[in-house]
């Protein structure tokens, strides 16, 4: 059905409604009603297509005053003109109708040429309006809502406003999954709810595209914000909430400075409103200027990474991993670093959580892997017989379709054995529980690799995954070691693991260990292995290479 080309005629009588459609049969599509109850529910379900409505006033069930209060509690229904047909000249009824909406008025002694005129002129002049209004939902669209809100600070320099940005938390599974139809209904509901919550209210709305509001208001407080989302987030709850359980973020920026674009005001609030994403119980978030600027950080890190490869800025290091038994190194894991043109140092806490949201971080590891695989076989060329080197794998890495192949490849290309080449995996991997996860783990294992577990103990997952998931080595999380956190039973917790690896025959590392106090304990313990600032610290690749030059050759059985 074309949309915008029909006109609903509501009228009890069907002599009124023939005459009329012989009028306007040509060049309209015709819809009857003949009540008020009958004409809302095709405006319900047929909005898309009226362009306009021929209302009579005295009907049964449900008449034209009715019909007109109703539709201008939808704001979806905003942009419908209504045409009143009228019998008499009584002006109560007229101003009754214009104060409820009324666009026109046409007298029921139906002249076609008059009829047809008031038709067209009111479409025409409805397309105008149209151009600022959001079809879908009638309430501002982007265009317009950024206009008012401009004029709006403009107007009013010396107050301060807020604004906000609010959306539907996964609207894309609603519309995925019950259909566009379902989603728009959803989109038209919270339109309705924010014209609601507004109404009597100073300020601007309105659609900007998508499932995404907006909403500038005078600034009283944040609690007075934190009110209006919550009942706003409540009602749209409770849409549907047998069916759907609907999650909605918002972000709020306090305007700083009126004359600042309401395009960066919006981005603004867009930044604040991505601080809910994933976090379930949180679904406000006000701005920051550490947002900002990490955001902007994080930008640059991303436009400068591919470069960064490419010139050799990341460099590898390693920490070595200290035998406790007889306190020397045993092998070593890679850190990658990123060293910028000007010398600074970064570290990868800052860089690695940005890789692995935008996927750089496979061909990162890759890279490391490779290096890591070159210093090996240097090694090898070199005489020596290299203790294993760790490298990190990523979440992602697991999940290329090339991923075994390609790590397979690199020990072909240096020709070394999978034995000097251990593999870090963190333990939040495993909470994913995919297939990928275990098979891969199996694979990697039938190439001759040794899996680490990394971090164990930081996450949830832990003790689980040691009874379904076949590795080898337990890397003790850092934070069993850090300062300020309970001895006592930190010792008690790391003493059990310990016992636990040790009738699982699996070596333990402990990771971050800085005091010699701990040190003793762990040794006590019965650990095997540490990696800490106690014994080193990440070196440059050349430095551990002098650092186990000046060691006796351990005798190897291969
Ligand atoms: P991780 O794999 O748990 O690495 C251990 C981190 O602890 C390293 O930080 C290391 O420098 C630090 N550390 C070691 N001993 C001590 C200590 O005694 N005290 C303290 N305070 N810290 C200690 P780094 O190098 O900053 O790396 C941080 C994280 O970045 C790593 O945690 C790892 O998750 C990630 N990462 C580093 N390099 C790579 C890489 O090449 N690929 C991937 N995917 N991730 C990497
Ligand atoms: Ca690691
Ligand atoms: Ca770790």
């Amino acid at each position: 059905m074309k949309r915008n080309n029909s006109i609903l005629l509501v009228d009890d009588s069907r002599l009124n409604r023939l005459t009329l459609s012989d009028i306007l049969r040509e060049g309209y599509q015709i819809i009857e009603a003949e009540n008020g109850k009958i004409a809302l529910e095709i405006l319900a379900e047929r909005r898309s297509e009226i362009a306009v409505v021929i209302l009579d006033l005295v009907m049964p069930v449900m008449d034209g005053f009715d019909v007109m209060e109703e539709v201008a509690r939808h704001p979806e229904y905003k942009y419908i003109p209504i045409i009143v047909a009228t019998t008499d000249d009584d002006v109560e009824n007229e101003k009754r109708c214009l104060e409820l909406g009324a666009w026109d008025f046409i007298p029921k002694s139906f002249r076609p040429e008059i009829i047809r005129f008031r038709v067209m002129n009111a479409i025409s002049k409805n397309k105008m309006r149209l151009l600022e209004y959001d079809t879908l939902t009638g309430i501002y669209n982007q265009q317009r809502f950024y206009q008012a809100t401009r004029d709006m600070l403009d107007e009013t320099k010396e107050l301060k406003f807020a604004f906000i940005h609010f959306d539907i938390e996964c609207f894309k599974m609603i519309n995925a999954f019950y259909g566009v139809k379902t989603g728009d209904k959803l989109i038209c509901y919270v339109a309705s709810q924010i014209h609601d919550i507004m109404k009597g209210r100073e300020g601007t709305f309105g659609r900007i595209n998508g499932d995404i509001f907006c909403i500038c208001i005078p600034f009283e407080s944040v609690q007075e914000i934190a009110d209006i989302l919550e009942e706003l987030k409540r009602r749209v709850r409770e849409y549907a909430a047998d069916i759907y359980h609907i999650n909605t973020a918002a972000g709020i920026y306090i305007i700083e400075d009126n004359d600042m674009d309401v395009s960066v005001i919006y981005d603004k609030s867009c930044i604040a409103a991505k601080q809910c994403k994933g976090h379930y119980m949180v679904s406000q978030a006000l701005y920051t200027k550490e947002m900002g600027e990490k955001l902007e950080r994080e930008q640059r890190i991303v436009s400068e990474m591919d470069r960064a490869l490419e010139q050799e800025e990341f460099l590898i290091y390693f920490q070595p991993k200290y035998e406790l038994k007889e306190y020397r190194p045993n092998g070593a894991e890679a850190l990658v670093r990123w060293r910028k043109p000007d010398g600074t140092l970064v570290s990868p806490g800052e860089f690695i959580p940005v890789f692995e949201q935008n996927g750089f971080i496979t061909k990162l590891d890759y890279y490391v892997w490779d290096k890591v695989c070159q210093f090996i076989r240097q090694e090898l060329d070199e005489g020596r017989e290299p203790e294993p080197i760790s490298v990190n794998v990523s979440r992602m890495n697991l999940y290329q379709p090339h991923f075994l192949e390609s790590i397979s490849n690199l020990i072909k290309k240096y020709d070394i054995s999978p034995k000097y080449l251990y593999l870090e995996l963190t333990e939040s991997m495993f909470s994913d529980s995919a297939h990928v996860i275990y098979d891969s783990v199996a694979n990697l294992h039938k190439m001759g690799f040794t899996i680490l577990m990394d971090d164990f103990g930081s996450g949830y997952s832990s003790l689980n995954v040691l009874k379904d998931v076949d590795l080898d080595v337990i890397k003790l999380d850092m934070k069993f070691f850090s300062k300020g956190s309970s001895t006592l039973k930190g010792e008690k917790i790391v003493e059990s693991v310990i016992r636990m690896a040790d009738s699982l025959k699996m070596p333990v590392i402990a990771e971050g260990v800085e005091e010699k106090h701990q040190v003793e304990m762990l040794s006590v313990l019965g650990c095997n292995y540490i990696q800490g600032y106690y014994f080193a610290k990440p070196m440059p690749m050349d430095a551990y290479r002098r650092l186990v030059r000046g060691l006796p050759q351990k005798k190897t059985d291969g």
